[in-house]
């Protein structure tokens, strides 16, 4: 084999990417469904056959494609939606990667696109097995009908993961009931070979859709959500516990109107039920949740099914309180569980895993005194981050390792990590010469931060920073007031220019550049700088109150590279075991004990 670095063709590009984007019918359909809701429909007509792998149709009554933009909406990243890179923070559309369109297009057997915009003649194009063709004259009443053949008929390996054409459809039920339930304004219809699976009326009402989905009886059943803080809206329905099924799947969260699948929105709206839900029941709602646009980050998902708010906490604490109240208002006060068996506990506090727990070996396995020891990677003697104490790995890092990193030989392996995948959202998987390694992403992203946080410092680089127009005035204890006023040079070495305004506020002029929540993160920083308990330099709390706030946090969805980045930067951390407040980063399992599992010779 050559290791020789070459640069994909762009179908190569391009099928690469369509397996990303169209990982199954119910993917497609999504798209081109949301392609007609950004497109302004009002009616839109789906159909599917095979479970959508034999053909999938989307016709809509929306502003159309002008026969001379046909092409261009079949190109990688033509996109009527965004014009700059910057419009993606308040990107208002479903669509805005202009990638769907061209890797149907690459994987389908045959994608028909025939559309008319108001202003224009009806025209038509045909891609059939990846080669565009011409644009012709069609007759198509305004809006845009499209039709994908085969659409796996060019990614055969694609096929062998699709399940049977029943669970394909259903899954493509499911992805119009979210989207009739997102834009409720619309009028969405599904059909099968057998006929009419769904269609709602349009009335703008999410009520009027969960009673087509789930029969007019549910209209009874259903509670109003309506709250609001000064930064989150959350609105929607939530269904009565009697309403509960077994599963998720009567739950929709939208987020800036765009269904998403978020574990601890889910979790959040959830426990409000605590009490009156058995385990193993899950409620039925539907709950839109506003927030400013810089605070959710929409493209950080392939399908942009997930999304990652900048403070997660508190929009989960906004749906808890939102469905806290309706629940209050709309029921009887929790009476005695509709099921006679069981344990009662909130959903919250369910365990993800109940029954692995009994059964998976723990690993490493404890109660194996004679076998090689599981080496974990230089992990050093718990210590707490506030301990009262000096916290471990505040010493300057560009010169000093930390306490438990030293002599650690693992360490130096840590440059041939592969990361295989990412699991529970919170750990990196990885691949070594000497082991497996599972990798906290918290904790080692925030060593990679702070190192380089003190790398700037030593250089006397200043952080970039954003200045504020007009200035933010952040209202705060007095007792914080006086930490700014006593700590401004370590808030400007922070990258904010801040200084007290009265005895109760403070007036912010600058942040560091791209911060997310910036108000808050100054605020936390100067908690960390003000805590009578810590004794550590204030240094190393700024640091790592920084490198804590902008580090990617557990529940946050990350790439391969992504991944491939936190390790490898990492591995040239002066000392990659402990994050700065001590926690281990990592724990390798080393081969020669998989090996022994198994009675395995080296
Ligand atoms: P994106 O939605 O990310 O822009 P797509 O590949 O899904 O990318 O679509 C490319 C472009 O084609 C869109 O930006 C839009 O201009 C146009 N388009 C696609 N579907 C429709 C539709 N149903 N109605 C009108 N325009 C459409
Ligand atoms: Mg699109």
């Amino acid at each position: 084999m050559s290791g020789a670095i070459r640069v994909l063709s762009e179908e190569a590009v391009a099928k690469i990417a369509a397996g990303e984007v169209v990982e199954r019918p119910a993917a497609a359909l999504k798209e081109l469904l949301e392609n007609s809701v950004d497109a302004g429909a009002r009616r839109i007509e789906a159909a599917i056959e095979g479970g959508g792998v034999t053909r999938i149709e989307v016709a809509d009554d929306g502003g159309g494609i002008a026969p001379d933009e046909l092409l261009l909406a079949l190109t990688r990243h033509a996109t009527s939606k965004i014009a700059r890179a910057e419009d993606l923070g308040t990107v208002v559309t479903y669509g805005f990667r202009g990638e769907a369109l061209p890797a149907i297009a690459a994987a389908a057997a045959r994608l028909t696109v025939r559309s008319r915009a108001a202003t224009a003649d009806g025209a038509e194009v045909v891609v059939e097995a990846g080669v565009i063709g011409p644009v012709v004259p069609a007759a198509q009443a305004p809006g845009t009908r499209v039709e994908v053949l085969d659409l796996f008929g060019r990614l055969p390996a694609r096929r062998a993961f699709l399940r049977a054409a029943q669970t394909e459809a259903a899954a493509c039920h499911d992805v119009v009931l979210r989207c009739a339930l997102a834009a409720p304004q619309v009028a969405v219809r599904l059909r099968t070979e057998r006929g009419e699976a769904f269609a709602s009326a349009g009335t703008g009402d999410r009520a009027d859709v969960l009673a087509r989905a789930y029969g007019p009886a549910i209209r009874a059943d259903l509670v109003a959500v309506d709250y609001a803080t000064p930064t989150v809206r959350v609105t929607g329905y939530v269904a009565t516990p009697e309403r509960a099924r077994a599963t998720r799947v009567g739950q929709t969260l939208l987020v800036r109107g765009r269904p998403v699948t978020s574990r601890a929105i889910a979790y959040a709206a959830e426990s409000a039920y605590a009490g009156r839900l058995p385990r193993g029941r899950f409620p039925v709602f539907v709950l839109a949740v506003d927030v400013d646009p810089a605070a959710v980050d929409v493209n950080v998902h392939p399908q942009k099914r997930e999304v990652r708010f900048a403070d997660e906490r508190l929009v989960a604490g906004s749906v808890h309180n939102a469905v806290v109240r309706a629940l209050e208002a709309g029921l009887r006060p929790p009476g005695p569980p509709p099921a006679p068996t069981g344990e009662w506990v909130p959903a919250r506090l369910a365990p993800a895993l109940p029954s692995a727990r009994q059964t998976v070996v723990p690993w490493p396995e404890p109660s194996r005194p004679a076998a090689v020891p599981a080496a974990p990677v230089a992990v050093p003697a718990p210590v707490p981050a506030r301990a009262g104490g000096v916290s471990p790995g505040f010493a300057d890092p560009v010169t000093t390792a930390s306490p438990g990193g030293a002599g650690d030989a693992p360490d130096a392996l840590l440059g041939g990590l592969v990361a295989l995948r990412q699991v529970r959202l919170t750990y990196i998987l990885a691949e070594g010469p000497d082991g497996l390694y599972v990798v906290d992403q918290h904790a080692a992203h925030e060593r990679v931060r702070y190192e380089e946080i003190g790398r700037a410092d030593a250089t006397g680089r200043a952080p970039a920073r954003q200045r504020l127009l007009p200035p933010l005035v952040l209202d705060l204890p007095p007792a914080l007031v006086e930490v700014a006023a006593a700590r401004g040079a370590d808030l400007t070495a922070a990258g904010f220019d801040a200084d007290p305004f009265g005895p109760a506020s403070v007036r912010v002029r600058e942040v560091p550049a791209g911060m997310r929540l910036p108000g808050q993160v100054l605020r936390d920083l100067l908690e960390a700088l003000g805590d009578p308990t810590d004794n550590a330099p204030a240094a190393h709390r700024r640091r790592a109150l920084l490198a804590c706030r902008t580090a990617v946090r557990a529940g946050d969805a990350l790439g391969l590279a992504e991944m491939g980045a936190i390790l490898a930067t990492l591995a040239v951390c002066q000392a990659p075991a402990t994050c700065p407040h001590g926690r281990p980063t990592v724990r390798r399992l080393a081969w020669d004990e998989v090996g022994g599992w198994f009675r395995r010779r080296a």
